[in-house]
C-alpha cells in the first residue's frame, strides 16, 4: 500500500472533512508513538498505522467488520419506514464508511448484526450457497412442545416455497423458549416456520453466527464494537 497524507488517512478512517483533519492535526491532537505529529502533509504508511487522536488509540483499518448488539425497534435499511435504521446507533451513522448490515433483521429481533463496508465479505456472508448456520432464541406464545421441535426438524411447509424447510438444530429452552439454528436466510424465517408448526414467535433473538457467540462479545443491547482478527475467523 503506498504511503499517503496524515491528513487522509484521518479522512479515510472517519474524522471528518479533509479540512477538519488538517485543523485536528494543526491544532496537536494527534500524535504517533508518543511525538504530537502537527504537519498534515507528513506521510505514512497506512497498514498498521496507530495513532492517538484526543488521546483514544486508533488502527487504521482499509475495511471495517462490526459487530452490533441490536436492540429492538431498529430497522436494518438504510432508507428505514418505521423506526430509525440500525446506523444511527452508530458514531456519525457511520455514513463515512459506506457500512451495511450483513443480512437484515427484523425491527423486533434483537441480538448479533454483523455490519462491514467489504463488498466481498457482505456478499460471502449472505450467499445463500454459504450456507452460514445461525443460531436464534425464539419466545414462543404457545408452550415448546416435542410436537412442535418434531417438525421443525423435519421440515415444515412455508407459502412461496418449493420444498419444505428444515431447522438444523432445533431445542428446546424452557416452557416457551425455543433454540433454532438455520442455515438459510428467508424473508421472516423463524416466524414463519413457528407460524407454519402452529405456534406463534412473540420474541427473537439471534445469538450466534458461524462460530461467533453474542455471549462471548460483552455488548449490552445497543453497543457495537469492531470485530478482531479472531473473531472474523470465527465466521469463515
Ligand atoms: N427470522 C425472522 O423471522 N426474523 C428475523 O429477524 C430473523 C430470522
Amino acid at each position: 500500500m503506498k504511503k499517503l497524507s496524515l491528513d487522509k488517512i484521518l479522512q479515510s478512517q472517519g474524522f471528518g472533512s479533509r479540512k477538519g483533519c488538517r485543523d485536528l492535526i494543526e491544532e496537536g491532537e494527534v500524535s504517533i508513538d508518543g511525538v504530537v505529529i502537527q504537519k498534515w502533509k507528513t506521510e505514512y504508511q497506512p497498514e498498521g498505522l496507530v495513532f492517538q487522536v484526543f488521546d483514544e488509540t486508533w488502527e487504521y483499518r482499509e475495511k471495517v467488520y462490526l459487530v452490533l448488539n441490536k436492540p429492538s425497534g431498529y430497522e436494518c435499511s438504510r432508507k428505514p419506514t418505521h423506526h430509525p435504521a440500525v446506523l444511527t446507533l452508530f458514531p456519525q451513522n457511520m455514513e463515512w464508511r459506506d457500512v451495511q448490515p450483513v443480512g437484515r433483521l427484523d425491527h423486533d429481533t434483537t441480538g448479533l448484526l454483523l455490519l462491514s463496508d467489504d463488498g466481498a465479505f457482505i456478499h460471502a456472508q449472505s450467499s445463500p450457497k454459504r450456507h452460514q448456520p445461525k443460531t436464534y432464541i425464539a419466545t414462543t406464545a404457545e408452550p415448546v412442545t416435542d410436537a412442535l421441535v418434531a417438525q421443525l426438524l423435519s421440515g415444515v411447509q412455508l407459502i412461496d416455497e418449493p420444498a419444505p424447510i428444515a431447522a438444523l438444530v432445533a431445542n428446546k429452552v424452557s416452557e416457551n423458549e425455543i433454540e433454532i439454528v438455520l442455515e438459510q436466510g428467508k424473508y421472516h424465517q423463524v416466524k414463519r416456520m413457528l407460524a407454519a408448526a402452529g405456534n406463534h414467535c412473540s420474541a427473537l433473538r439471534r445469538v450466534k453466527i458461524g462460530g461467533l457467540l453474542l455471549a462471548d462479545l460483552d455488548l449490552a443491547e445497543g453497543e457495537w464494537r469492531f470485530l478482531n482478527a479472531d473473531e472474523l475467523a470465527l465466521l469463515q
